[in-house]
């Protein structure tokens, strides 16, 4: 019997093998953040999720496409009570005291991008195929926008294009908040305008000719909702229909919702099969949040105590977020973190004691390579069964224990099949430093894909002297929003700066 790898769908409100559309190759979408700061240990949790279904998938011997976005423009402050301004989240950091050390938005994105992978490595989050920025697919949200309006499921007022939710009759279906439901539970964009035919019609294009970053579009100077990047990145990357799409629960309503609203209506088709949610990281009983300022980053807990950190391995980090199922909300306190401390230090002595596995993995061979084994296919039981982490750290813990308990008395061939286990229970749960993974190249970017056939033919125009076709290649490229540059080596292209 092959193995089914079970996730808990919240479309479907119950546990569901996972059936790839396309044979053995898993597509998956997870929201990245929005990177007006550095990232907390409660974003984490959620890209851990993600990271946790890619190594499952691949264990399983899945390809696996997986897309995690990071947002740099539309994502406004949150519509609540402690925060009700529906300010662009970027722009308040920019103007935040923290904000100063950056000459422009731009530059606070960038930076706040590259820490982000930088804490993504440091807790040993493998590579996604792709980590698309929504400023980079303005073409496509804007021609996804249009879409929407040609189909009758969007209209355009002084202030902006807003998608209908009663042209879905479906909206609600993910979250529970459906169009019967009380209005005040529902509305949730934050953008006030009178004109909006349904108080619960949510923002796909916001009009704005004063805000630091903006594109031109078809209704004037402005920026895109923020749940029409994911639709559009997500269906940019892995097509209109997708396996998995996953996020923080705080997503399921309204982004989520919206989401899929979108989709489904751009293509007719379900948009995604499986919804996976994490619940909250929480401190003291509250979500940890930029906001509450109740939050950890990775950086923070791995700095030297000399230089203000607490000096952390942030490998021990990383376990004590896999400590806690991904469904049941966590409470994360530094007594927790120091017992994992003490995890990571055993680890660290199995790896002292039998070797790194990048010293050369041998088989599960002899008694105690049986051992070790049965507690990789416990584990590896464990995290299909929902990513059951605790139980598969039990093993972790389990095989730890046993390895140390024998010591010295070990053999080669055990130390060899117990590298073999390091290595494997490292590609399940990521608590080993060691990059067993071949190059991940990046998934092709759909534009190039229409550029280059286009850039071929303008070069066999131009080696034909046929001008006039030349050109029109050309302004075939510009209208891709591309921009183009002849020199003695041939053609480069870009896209078009859209400021
Ligand atoms: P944001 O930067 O707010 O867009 O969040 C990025 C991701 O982190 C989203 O999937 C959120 O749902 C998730 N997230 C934010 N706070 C927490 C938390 N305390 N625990 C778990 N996930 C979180
Ligand atoms: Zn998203």
């Amino acid at each position: 019997m092959p193995k089914e790898f079970r996730i808990y769908n919240t479309l479907s409100n119950q546990a569901e093998a996972i059936v790839p559309l396309q044979k053995d190759h898993l597509t998956f979408y997870s929201c990245g953040p929005t990177v007006y700061s550095y990232a907390h240990i409660g974003n984490f949790r959620s890209f851990i999720t993600a990271d946790l279904i890619l190594r499952t998938a691949t264990a399983l011997g899945w390809d696996v496409t997986y897309a995690t976005n990071v947002t740099d423009v539309g994502h406004l402050t949150e519509d609540d009570l402690t925060d009700p301004s529906g300010e662009d989240r970027m722009v308040k950091a920019l103007k935040s005291k923290e904000g100063e050390q950056f000459v422009n938005i731009w530059d606070l994105a960038r930076h706040y991008t590259e820490t982000l992978v930088e804490d993504w490595h440091r807790l040993n989050l493998r590579e996604p195929t792709v980590r698309p920025r929504a400023t980079e697919h303005m073409r496509e949200q804007i021609a996804a926008v249009e879409q929407l309006i040609e189909k009758g499921h969007a209209y355009e007022t002084e202030k902006g294009v807003y998608f209908s939710v009663t042209s879905f009759p479906e909206y609600g279906k993910l979250s529970g908040n459906t169009l019967e439901m009380d209005l005040e539970q529902t509305v949730r964009d934050v953008v006030v305008d009178d004109d909006k035919r349904d108080p619960r019609d949510f923002a796909l294009w916001k009009k704005d000719d004063k805000h630091l970053m903006q594109w031109h579009s078809p209704w004037g100077w402005g920026f895109p909702g923020w749940h029409i990047e994911c639709s559009v990145m997500a269906m940019s990357y892995l097509g209109d229909r997708i396996d998995i799409h996953a996020g923080g629960e705080d997503l399921i309503f309204p982004h989520h919702e919206c989401e899929i609203a979108q989709s489904e209506c751009l293509t007719g088709q379900p948009f995604a099969t499986v919804w996976a949610h994490t619940r909250f990281l929480q401190v003291e009983g509250e979500k940890m949040s930029k906001r509450l300022g109740n939050f950890f980053t990775v950086r923070d807990l791995s700095a030297p105590e000399a230089e203000g950190g607490k000096g952390i391995d942030p490998l021990a980090v990383r376990m004590t977020l896999l400590s806690g199922h991904y469904r049941k909300p966590f409470n994360f306190t530094i007594k927790t973190l120091k017992g994992n401390v003490k995890h990571r230090e055993r680890l660290q002595e199995v790896i002292d004691l039998v070797g790194h596995p990048s010293e050369g993995v041998g088989e599960y061979e002899g008694d105690v390579g049986a051992i070790l084994s049965g507690m990789y296919e416990r584990a590896f039981d464990a995290m299909l069964d929902d990513l059951n982490t605790p139980a598969a750290l039990a093993q972790l813990f389990g095989g730890t224990k046993m390895i140390l308990g024998r010591g010295a008395g070990l053999d080669e061939t055990a130390r060899a099949a117990a590298r073999r286990w390091l290595a494997d229970m490292n590609g399940l749960l990521g608590v080993v430093y060691y990059d067993d993974q071949p190059q991940e190249t990046e998934e092709e970017d759909p534009l190039a894909a229409q550029v280059e056939p286009l850039l071929e033919a303008r070069a066999a125009a131009r080696a034909a002297g046929d001008w006039g076709r030349a050109d029109e290649i050309r302004d075939e490229l510009t209208a891709l929003g591309v921009e183009i540059k002849d020199s003695k080596d041939g053609t480069t292209w870009k896209r078009k700066q859209q400021i």
